[in-house]
């Protein structure tokens, strides 16, 4: 059986990044790949960055129970293909999800032995600067991002590990411990 473990963090505060350096230094580890109903950024690729699409197919899909979780951010739903998850669980997989903490939360009821991971920012100041200085967001969403930070500290208590991200290398380092961490505790 494989392992799952679930990478949340507020806007901002480097996720992306994080996940990128971890997937290419271990390419052991799988991503998922999730669905969404928000509209394309600038560079994303669908089904490389996310499969894009409409809220329609989006709530037919959750009706098929096709989600492993889903959950609505920022007035746009996102969700875990479930099927991905079991065959990569089958195949004794590494997963990685990135995805919001009420997804988060949906997943450990599911799966207790799965791992969540919360990155927080060095400060909310410097979140906020972040989320400003990447350019993608107009400013009513950066606002609605802002405004989810203070829900997401709350659940982020329910999580089993946090993270500062700070220096990006460094935290690929802490992320990697953890993981293997938990994959000896496992056996
Ligand atoms: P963004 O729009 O910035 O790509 O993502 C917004 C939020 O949705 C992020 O916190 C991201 O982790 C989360 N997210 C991405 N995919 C999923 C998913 O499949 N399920 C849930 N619950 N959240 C997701």
């Amino acid at each position: 059986m494989g392992k799952l473990f679930v990478i949340s963090g507020s806007s901002g505060v480097g996720k992306g990044t994080v996940i990128k350096r971890l997937l290419e230094k271990n390419p052991d580890f799988e991503l998922s790949i999730s669905c969404t109903t928000r509209n394309k950024r600038e560079g994303e690729i669908d089904g490389v960055h996310y499969h894009f699409m409409s809220k329609q197919n989006f709530m037919s899909a959750v009706e098929n129970g096709d989600f492993l979780e889903w959950a609505e951010f920022s007035g746009n739903y996102y969700g875990t293909n479930r099927k991905f998850v079991e065959q990569a669980l089958n195949e004794n997989k590494k997963i990685i999800l990135e995805i919001e903490t009420q997804g988060a939360m949906q997943v450990k009821e599911k799966f207790e032995n799965a791992v969540l991971i919360f990155i927080l920012p060095p400060s909310l100041d410097e979140l906020e600067k972040r989320l400003r200085g990447r350019g993608t967001e107009s400013e009513e969403a950066i606002q609605k991002r802002l405004n989810t930070v203070k829900s997401e500290m709350i659940n982020s208590k329910k999580f089993d590990y946090t993270v500062v991200n700070d220096v990006v290398e460094d935290t690929v380092l802490k992320i990697e411990d953890i993981i293997t961490n938990e994959q000896i505790t496992a056996n």
